[in-house]
């Protein structure tokens, strides 16, 4: 207990493991692992450098900065993932169809027709007419599905 007392106590004020700080330790490992195979000096030289601003990072008493840091990354780390989010609720969502608004960009989700062919949607959002051409029938899919059972 005395030992997690003192660790408390010098982390204290300290930036400790934020997000990318947990964010390059994973890379970290990652990079370790490869290593094992690939052998390669450069990959050794970024893992020292990376383990290096991994634990300047945590003992940072600067911790703004830090945090200003971490904000950044969250972002760069959102626009990065938001791609992949649209394909995976495409995926999971199966009684809708998200088409993307022509004026306002913004995703509208969109019960699923019963037949192909144009539709015309009003956005909620600039409340301009879109068409859009809509070529899935999953719906008649799914019916289906659910007769066969
Ligand atoms: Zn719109």
């Amino acid at each position: 207990m005395k030992f997690l007392n003192k660790l408390q106590q010098f982390m204290y004020g300290r930036s400790g493991l934020d997000s990318l700080g947990i964010f390059l330790f994973k890379l970290y490992l990652v990079l370790l692992v490869i290593n094992i195979f690939m052998k390669s000096n450069v990959i050794l030289i970024v893992t020292l450098v990376l383990i290096i601003i991994i634990l300047y990072r945590m003992l940072s008493k600067n911790i703004y900065k830090r945090s200003d840091e971490n904000v950044k990354f969250l972002k760069i780390k959102k626009k990065f993932l938001k791609p992949f989010s649209n394909i995976k609720r495409k995926i999971n969502d199966k009684n809708h169809i998200y088409k993307k608004c022509r004026y306002c960009k913004t995703i509208l989700k969109l019960p699923l027709p019963n037949k192909r062919g144009f539709k015309k949607v009003k956005c909620p959002e600039c409340k301009k007419r879109n068409k859009f051409l809509i070529l899935r029938e999953e719906k008649i899919e799914l019916i289906r599905n659910n007769k066969s059972k």
